[in-house]
């Protein structure tokens, strides 16, 4: 998503790359002995990129709108997964696959896949058919300080790494990591070139929580988790700060959500490296006060686009969400929204060679059936699927 829609145009590919790009004229000519697929009257988008998912929980329902974050970890999250037994390799395993043929039929090809159980969702990710940064998932604090050396060595083992699935770590949120874990992810990130994800100013509470250890998420720890200990670190100023003071944002890590941000604390971001990922159903479904995603553009962050799962939003159709950023924000050029379900998606999860159609860049593609001269608004304001979906130049859908 670098330019306009190219008409009548044509692409070549070959061992899951792209050759070529022009009129099928000329690429008829140049690659005789191609095979040729028409994919009739529709617009041809590079593969969507979902930069926040966790497929994991793809089997969870997510139930009555929650009053509070807090509480629908502690009544719909935890009770979900220990009822479904979401933990064994066979759970995961299967709910893995579940948010996989989700994101095809979506056609989404890449994502940023946050798992808490890397061990048993990176073998069922290795050999396709999506592309996944998994960003292995630690929570660590208080009583369960102790728990870190071995998340940590779960998160981090690249064992696992193929062409499909590259390995990422995410310390889970300021209210589950304390800032020597942070540090520990940050220094193991940097010196390997690791993608590096958290979630962060996803509520207004997490700032009470960092700063005087009360409110929900304190009343989660003691109650739901019955694990709290009062040598936790504070830190007063908020979680953006908080990020910064850590050198997160230093770092091009992926910041999932930023629901709550001040100016000053848009300021800091804007001097950082860091891309934000905004989830709009599921921000919608909590009802948390309007994003400042369009701020955030205008001052030069990389904002993109995920779905977060499926126990916080209806499904994994990334269109869905851009849908209701376009009903948000109808005066934004439909392209530009599309750039943060594709090249600024990518960006924020570190894959580079997708999220666009250049040669030499992954055969991924999403086609659209079309009936209008402007195809991009079309498929924002129609309720269509796809027409066609091709991962690394295998249709898939
Ligand atoms: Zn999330």
């Amino acid at each position: 998503m670098t330019g306009a829609p190219i008409r009548d145009g044509g692409v070549v590919f070959s061992a899951g790359r792209i050759d070529a790009i022009g009129s099928p004229k000329d690429l008829r000519r140049a690659y005789p002995d191609s095979v040729i697929e028409d994919a009739g009257d529709s617009i041809v988008l590079p593969g969507l990129v979902n930069a926040h998912t966790h497929l994991e929980l793809s089997q969870i329902r997510r139930g009555d709108r929650p009053i509070h974050l807090a509480d629908w970890i502690e009544k719909t999250l935890l009770p979900q997964t220990a009822r479904t037994g979401a933990v064994t390799p066979e759970a995961v395993r299967e709910a893995v696959h579940a948010g996989v043929r989700q994101c095809i039929a979506f056609g989404v090809t890449s994502v940023g896949d946050i798992s808490k159980q890397c061990m048993h969702s990176r073998p069922a990710l290795r050999d396709g058919p999506l592309r996944a940064v998994s960003y292995g998932e630690i929570q660590a604090m208080a009583q369960r300080r102790g728990l870190f050396e071995e998340r940590f060595a779960a998160a981090a083992d690249t064992s696992c790494e193929s062409d499909w699935l590259r390995v990422g770590v995410t310390p889970h949120a300021p209210y589950t990591v304390e800032p020597e874990g942070y540090a520990r992810c940050l220094a193991f990130a940097k010196a390997n070139d690791r993608p590096l994800a958290t979630h962060l100013a996803e509520t207004a509470e997490e700032a009470t929580f960092l700063a005087s250890h009360s409110g929900p998420f304190r009343h989660l720890w003691e109650a739901g988790v019955n694990a709290w200990d009062d040598a936790v670190p504070r830190f007063a100023g908020g979680p953006i700060r908080f990020a910064r003071e850590l050198g997160l944002l230093d770092y091009p890590t992926l910041l999932a959500h930023v629901n709550y941000c001040d100016d000053e604390e848009l300021a800091i971001l804007a001097r950082g490296k860091a891309s934000v990922v905004y989830c709009p159903r599921t921000h919608e479904f909590f009802g948390h006060p309007p994003h400042r995603w369009r701020e955030m553009l205008g001052r030069g962050i990389n904002v993109a686009i995920g779905t977060d799962s499926c126990a916080s939003s209806p499904d994994l159709n990334l269109v869905d969400d851009l849908r209701l950023l376009h009903r948000l924000a109808a005066e934004m050029p439909p392209m530009q929204l599309w750039e943060m379900a594709t090249t600024r998606a990518a960006r924020a999860v570190g894959l580079p060679d997708v999220g666009v159609i250049r040669t030499g860049c992954g055969a991924d593609f999403v086609a659209f059936a079309c009936r209008s001269d402007d195809p991009l608004r079309e498929i924002l304001e129609r309720d269509i699927l796809p027409s066609g979906v091709w991962v690394g130049g295998r249709k898939l859908g």
